[in-house]
């Protein structure tokens, strides 16, 4: 995008007076925030309108979940404007970094919807006509607070600085039909900007409103009670966006805000493409769809539905909606497969039930009665099933998961369609994950390679040659950010970090799967072992967690507070000060782990293997120059492919492991023979911390009784991770060590979304 100053401000100016009879000297933080965004939108508009216009085969990409972050800064540097605004603001009065504390949409609840997020920017940028279909939650993820260590939560308001970036577009509404209701979809959309290439895709994200507002005769014809009724569901539709993640909730609304998407947004694109005179036997010709994860699946039976009610055959409508749609796969757990009840859904969508019983019909003929093949049993819809089904591609987030999913959770699937399955491993997008959290360091590495890695992250390679040179800045860089970090812990959290020492980190949502508990555990181990002596000059490190806890998931509150309590303990503890300090950061979102993530030395990735589809955040980490201390799972496998086993730190089961060593697991035989664990977790029982709600007594229950004691296997990867990550922290500091994290930064070309994208296009979209 062309800059002019003058005429920038003069837009600026124009719409603070137009918008909030405001001088560009008396607005406030909010309004300059809002006439800034709208300058640039008004700005964008023309080449918006031509993207749309576009007439080949575009891509829907159907998400429950858009974890978009912050959008200003994003923005203004995909346009290539971002300096120019920072030096035109500054010119009249506003610090642009004042805009740090406006709008985070965390319309999501972690990795799934943060992926979304990468591919719509990597998309945009690879010029791939992708667009992203979701709700428009009222409330997104709830923001947290931490009272006395226990997690508070608070709903998350996220458009209280107002939502300059979309656009309400209600021409386009469309009206969803539920069994016992009507209900208006208004799509608002928001730009994508490819990087300074004058592409923009749409995110388009449905609002649910009662029709009454919309349509007056249709509310005159209805009683007056049910009109209330109504009303108050319509809206409540798109309240809040579910803060689960990899659990499974069958909540009716749940259900609702699913059928409420699929609906409006295929629709949406039916009604387009008759409008332009398309046979909507053509359908595959010019739409196809990516349906992230299960929630989007009743898009499958929706589009058959509607293709019937245009006069299509089933076998038709099958047709094409297998030619249309893909899935991909984020999960083997159970509790996470989604599954409704038969009832349920026929009670709510009776219509599009009946297309999911024709299918569950097709298959049983084409199965021959096969009982390992269906979609309905015993009164249950499962969704990943009919996905499958239907679908012409599945896909896995990174090798080890797709092979889990072809030899164990789909085997016979696999076995019977083994052209469906492909991996397409995750991606990240560099432009936030380097150029806008950790700018330094991009121009260190333009300065050795130029700038077409930008775009092209393979090019990353290059470096290898350079990587000696780039020691010395490269370390001032990483002390900047921690330093940098370090401020903004002490004023947000009121904890003191020194800078100097060693950030290790495990940012990610808080799961017993993702282990925050072995490293707390760990912790407490290298706390007693300053104390004896055993790490007299334990290298000083800083123990940095964030994570949000779903509200109703116990055992994960537990380990917050447990990781609290050891923070209070250790950094009261004036004798372990030189050495050690442990913060849990509150609200952990897509900025603060922009923050994190340059300034970390340490990425914990410690999942036991086979749980971590593939992780995101590992290669965040990763393409900021930091080491991994992880398990071989996920994409940390191919971290290691690509940057070397031994420029990383690898410990515990693998996933072959895992198999046997659960054969007859005996944790209390673990804890017998190894003190210093024993110690550590016997401070959940033993009155080392206040318990006065007994979670730590449960959590130490997990660990060692019921039926599945210890299920993630906590106990048994302790000592190896003991070994390993105490190598890593002697290790610090020296030249060499520094080496592997510039390795590592030099090998992260594969995890750019760039590549993601590209190879859905290739393999699966085929556009
Ligand atoms: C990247 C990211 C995630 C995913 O992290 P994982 O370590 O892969 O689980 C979750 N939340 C936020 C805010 C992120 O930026």
């Amino acid at each position: 995008m062309k800059f002019e100053r003058k005429q920038f401000l003069e837009d600026v100016t124009k719409i603070l007076s137009a918008d909030f009879a405001v001088t560009l000297e008396e607005a406030g933080k909010k309004e300059l925030y809002q006439a800034v965004s709208k300058a640039v939108m008004t700005e964008v508009f023309p080449d918006w309108q031509a993207c749309k216009r576009q007439s080949g085969k575009r891509c829907g990409y159907f998400s429950a979940e858009f974890l978009m972050g912050r959008a200003i800064f994003n923005n203004l540097l995909s346009l290539g404007i971002l300096e120019d605004v920072r030096e035109a603001l500054a010119s009249v009065r506003e610090d642009l970094n004042e805009f740090e504390e406006v709008e985070d949409a965390a319309l999501g609840n972690g990795g799934l919807g943060r992926l979304a997020a990468c591919y719509l920017e990597s998309a945009a940028s690879m010029d791939i006509p992708l667009d992203g279909y979701g709700i428009r939650y009222r409330y997104g993820l709830f923001r947290q607070t931490f009272e006395n260590g226990y997690q508070k939560e608070e709903g998350d308001d996220w458009l209280k600085w107002g939502d300059p970036w979309s656009v309400r577009v209600e021409r386009e509404a469309k009206i969803v039909r539920f069994a016992d209701m009507d209900v208006l979809a208004v799509p608002y959309d928001m730009p994508i900007f490819g990087y300074r290439n004058g592409v923009v895709n749409t995110l388009r994200l449905w609002s649910s409103e009662p029709i009454r507002a919309f349509d007056f005769e249709m509310f005159d014809k209805m009683k007056g009670e049910n009109k209330a009724v109504e009303n108050f569901h319509a809206t409540k539709i798109c309240d809040v966006l579910y803060p689960n993640d990899n659990t499974m909730v069958g909540k009716m609304l749940r259900l609702r805000q699913q059928y409420f998407l699929v609906s409006a947004s295929l629709q949406d694109i039916v009604t387009k493409l008759k409008a332009e005179g398309v046979d909507l036997h053509d359908l595959p010709k010019r739409y196809c769809f990516q349906l992230n994860d299960t929630h989007p699946v009743l898009a499958i039976p929706e589009l058959i539905r509607i293709l019937r009610a245009e006069g299509f055959s089933f076998e038709e409508a099958f047709g094409v909606a297998g030619r249309c749609f893909n899935f991909t796969n984020h999960t083997i757990m159970a509790e996470a497969l989604e599954r409704w009840d038969a009832l349920a859904l026929s009670d709510l969508i009776p219509s599009v039930y009946e297309q999911i019983l024709a299918c569950q019909n097709r298959l049983d003929e084409e199965a021959g009665g096969d009982s390992r093949f269906f979609i309905i049993r015993e009164g249950t819809v499962h969704m990943a099933n009919l996905a499958i089904y239907v679908s012409s591609k599945v896909n896995g987030v990174a090798e080890i998961h797709t092979n889990i999913l072809k030899r164990e959770t789909f085997r016979d699937w696999y076995e019977r369609y083994p052209e469906k399955f492909v991996n397409i491993t995750n991606g990240i997008t560099p432009r936030r994950w380097l150029l806008l959290n950790n700018p330094r360091l991009a121009a260190l590495i333009d300065g050795k390679i130029g700038s077409a890695w930008h775009t092209d992250l393979s090019r990353l390679s290059l470096l290898k040659p350079h990587l000696g040179d780039m020691l010395s800045d490269f370390k001032e860089i990483k002390g900047e950010n921690k330093a940098r970090l370090a401020a903004y812990i002490k004023e947000k959290e009121g904890v003191e970090i020194p800078a100097g020492f060693i950030f290790d980190v495990q940012i990610k949502r808080l799961h017993e799967y993702k282990r925050q508990l072995l490293n707390a555990l760990s912790v407490l181990a290298y706390y007693f072992g300053v104390k004896d002596g055993t790490y007299r000059d334990l290298p000083p490190t800083a123990f940095i967690f964030g994570a949000k806890a779903a509200p109703g998931y116990y055992m994960a509150k537990a380990i917050i507070k447990f990781i609290n309590e050891i923070a209070n303990l250790v950094n009261g503890d004036k004798t372990v000060s030189d050495r050690m300090r442990v913060v849990f950061v509150q609200n952990y979102d897509v900025s603060y782990a922009e923050k994190i993530v340059c300034a970390a030395d340490i990425s914990e990735q410690i999942s036991m293997a086979g749980m971590e589809a593939s992780g995101t955040g590992n290669m965040k980490f990763m393409l900021n120059g930091t080491v991994t201390l992880g398990t071989l799972d996920g994409a940390n496998v191919e971290i290691c492919e690509e940057a070397g086993a031994d420029n990383n730190y690898i410990f515990g089961a693998t996933v072959d492991e895992v198999a046997k060593v659960k054969h007859g697991y005996a944790p209390e035989k673990l804890l017998e023979a190894d003190p210093v664990l024993k110690r550590a977790v016997e401070t959940l029982i033993d009155g080392t911390f206040p318990d006065e709600k007994g979670m730590l007594k449960r959590l130490y229950a997990s660990l060692t009784t019921g039926y599945e004691p210890d299920r993630y296997l906590v106990l048994h990867d302790f000592a190896d991770y003991m070994r390993v990550k105490t190598k890593l922290l002697y290790d610090y500091g020296t030249d060499e060590f520094f080496m592997k994290c510039l390795v590592n930064l030099a090998s992260a070309g594969k995890f750019s979304s760039d590549r993601s994208v590209k190879d859905y296009a290739d393999l699966i979209w085929h556009i």
